[in-house]
């Protein structure tokens, strides 16, 4: 589905940075990087950008 606008763990906004993180490491960046870049630092943020898999364009015609 769509990215959690905030950290589940921690409340932070994080849904802002999913589009160019998505962008990014697909051109090849290295992932740590872009988020260092985006200044998602802490653990429990970076992973729900890194474990994230956007399917809402794939479930949404069964709706
Ligand atoms: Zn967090």
């Amino acid at each position: 589905m769509m990215i959690p606008v905030r950290c589940f763990t921690c409340g932070n906004v994080i849904g802002e940075h999913y589009e160019e993180f998505d962008e990014r490491s697909e051109s090849g960046e290295d992932p740590a990087e872009v988020l260092d870049d985006l200044g998602v630092t802490r653990h429990c943020c970076r992973r729900m950008m890194v474990s994230h898999t956007d399917l809402v364009d794939v479930v949404a015609p069964y709706q």
